[in-house]
């Protein structure tokens, strides 16, 4: 295991932000990544993971080690009458995945192509797009457990790999939600080190959001690769790409609001942008569209300095060339302040503030 001091970041982000680890490592299997909170825990320093760092803010220095998860891997496991098993290392890059499941012919992840980041990552913010969310395919999740060292972290003398301390976590128990999960909200209580998937044979195909639909107008029976394909040119047309222009995709989660709030809402502004979500306790609610609530708010292409709002899209953060971390979160909450302002609506922020890994 090499540890490697005053590392640059600046690769392993999609903002592309000036960031330097005081200590870093790249960890490709399970006993890399146990003797590498060892040590960090043996210093008594911090430690975060990093994926492939398109859903975090850097700030310029991350104190303490910096773990880059590059566990790899992946193999179908087992079959069931209905299901496809299929574990997948937490390194793995996402869309490789996606695209070696369809080759391998295990349909089913097509809707979520060319989502940037790891395969590990995944379950954190439960990805989602194009009508699906990751969580409807998963299985189980394989975790180093973290929290019980947290509270013994100050005489911590042992060896984490023989500690009970590694966990499958069942679907039922990961508090899936929209963006969320228990992994999210306990960040950094658990390492994620593999996901099992549990895809169904029986393929129908998710034609459920709008975009896509009209994609497949005139072809009413798609193949699971011409979804795939469908979704990589929507997604093509619609993002910047991380490597022309750095960003973290959605900036912030799409607000969701209860019936009396819409309904005020809609009568203020004939034009807002919202859609059915679902009941909360009986109460039915809807998501607005947080790009719509900034672009009314005259701040799409709003550029502060080197970070601004993308011209094509409200919703996404860039970096023109030498933003910092700072200077987009200070550009987050002047967008946060103005519709508060406008619409008496709070926006909340997706990627993790690193190092402090909350939003
Ligand atoms: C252009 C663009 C488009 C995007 N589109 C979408 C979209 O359509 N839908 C969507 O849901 N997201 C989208 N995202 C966000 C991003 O792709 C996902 O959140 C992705 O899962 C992040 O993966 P990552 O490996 O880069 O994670 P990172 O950014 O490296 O990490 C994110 C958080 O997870 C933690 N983490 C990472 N790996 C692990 C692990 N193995 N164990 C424990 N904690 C870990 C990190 O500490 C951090 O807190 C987009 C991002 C970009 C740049």
């Amino acid at each position: 295991m090499q540890i490697e001091s005053n590392f640059s970041l600046q690769k392993l982000n999609s903002f592309g932000f000036l960031s330097y680890a005081e200590y870093f490592v790249s960890v490709e299997d399970e006993h890399a990544l146990s003797t590498a909170i060892e040590f960090a825990l043996e210093k008594k320093i911090p430690w975060q993971v990093l994926g492939s760092g398109s859903n975090v803010v850097l700030q310029e220095f991350l104190p303490g080690l910096t773990i880059h998860m590059a566990i790899l891997g992946k193999k179908l496991v087992s079959e069931s009458a209905t299901h496809f098993y299929i574990d997948c290392g937490a390194g793995e890059s996402w869309h490789d995945f996606v695209q070696w499941t369809l080759e391998s012919g295990y349909p089913g992840l097509e809707n979520l192509a060319l989502i940037p980041g790891t395969t590990g990552a995944a379950p954190i913010q439960n990805i989602g797009a194009y009508g699906a969310e990751v969580a409807g395919m998963i299985d189980s999740v394989e975790v180093l457990d973290t929290k019980s060292l947290q509270s013994t972290e100050a005489n911590f003398a042992g060896d984490l790999s023989t500690q009970q301390n590694w966990q499958v976590i069942p679907k039922s128990e990961c508090q899936f939600a929209y963006r969320d999960s228990i992994f999210k909200r306990e960040l950094p209580a658990y390492v994620v080190t593999q996901v099992r998937f549990a895809i169904p044979k029986k393929w129908q195909a998710n034609l459920s959001y709008a975009e896509l639909a009209n994609f497949f107008l005139h072809n009413k029976s798609p193949t699971p690769l011409e979804i795939f394909e469908a979704v990589i040119a929507i997604r093509s047309r619609k993002l910047p790409h991380p490597k022309v222009l750095g960003n973290a995709g959605s900036f912030f989660h799409n607000p969701v609001v209860d019936l009396a709030t819409h309904q005020q809402l809609k009568e203020q502004f004939a034009g807002l942008v919202s859609y059915p979500a679902p009941d909360h306790f009986g109460e039915k609610q809807f998501k607005l569209a947080a790009g719509w609530l900034i672009d009314q708010c005259g701040l799409k292409g709003y550029r502060a300095g080197d970070c601004g709002v993308y011209e094509k899209q409200a919703l996404v953060l860039v970096n023109y060339g030498n933003a910092t971390g700072s200077e987009v979160l200070q550009l987050a909450n002047h967008i946060k302040h103005c519709v508060l302002e406008k619409f008496g609506v709070s926006l909340h922020q997706e990627p993790i503030n690193l190092p402090n890994g909350k939003v």
